[in-house]
């Protein structure tokens, strides 16, 4: 079931949906993503589903990572990306594979260790990770040419505005739990009378929450 065909099926389906990046297709057919969820998962690894992660998280579905990785290179490819909720840290080691510096933020600890197990094992040295509330950012190293965040908040934190580079790009998904969430393509363009902030709103997509406070 996590066999090489179960995988190319996946990336099958991923471009039957619109998925037109072939890095980011070939990335995704070689990423073990069974070694992303818990062993009793595996076998559910290559469907186009989210899977639980433990502490009512979830892995994002495929065809999800794969959208939101493709409009993020759509202008070209950033030296470096900011994610807010690492997760099962799937997502963080797809960018790891398509650009230079990967920075992730969790909240909780058990599942950064986790994703940080993992990109040990799989040889993934340019992700650097956080155990913080990823609403602030990451203020050490930014500004970002590239963010994305994997959970959803009601409105866009100011902070990751604020850290996001001119010209640069944000993929955010935003909206209350009981109603609708779309997903936002935000970018930051310089005029003459200051930055300005434009908003497309792409998909309608489901995500957990953007929650503030660490767990320990
Ligand atoms: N990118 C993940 C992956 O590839 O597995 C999927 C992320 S899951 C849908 C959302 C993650 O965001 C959860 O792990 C959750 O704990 C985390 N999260 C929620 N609020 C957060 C916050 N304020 N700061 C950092 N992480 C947060």
């Amino acid at each position: 079931m996590t066999s090489q065909r179960t995988r190319d099926r996946l990336i099958e389906r991923l471009r039957e949906k619109g998925i037109r990046n072939e890095d980011v297709l070939r990335v995704m057919q070689t990423m073990p993503r069974h070694l992303f969820v818990d062993e009793a998962l595996s076998h559910r690894a290559y469907e186009d589903s989210a899977l639980p992660i433990g502490q009512g998280q979830t892995i994002s579905q495929p065809f999800i990572v794969a959208r939101m990785t493709e409009i993020l290179l759509s202008r070209g490819v950033p030296d470096k990306v900011l994610e807010v909720g690492t997760g099962s840290g799937y997502q963080a080691a797809i960018l790891s594979r398509l650009v230079p510096q990967v920075l992730s933020v969790e909240r909780i600890a058990p599942l950064l260790n986790q994703a940080r197990d993992r990109f040990y094992k799989l040889g993934l040295g340019n992700i650097s990770l956080k155990h913080s509330d990823g609403s602030w950012g990451w203020p050490q190293h930014a500004p970002y040419p590239a963010i994305m965040v994997t959970a959803a908040p009601e409105d866009v934190p100011k902070s990751l505005l604020d850290q996001l580079a001119p010209g640069g790009m944000m993929i955010i998904p935003v909206g209350s739990q009981s109603g609708v969430q779309k997903l936002l393509q935000i970018t930051r363009q310089t005029t003459a009378d200051g930055d300005e902030f434009v908003r497309t709103e792409l998909d309608p997509v489901r995500f957990v929450p953007l929650l503030g406070s660490i767990r320990k």
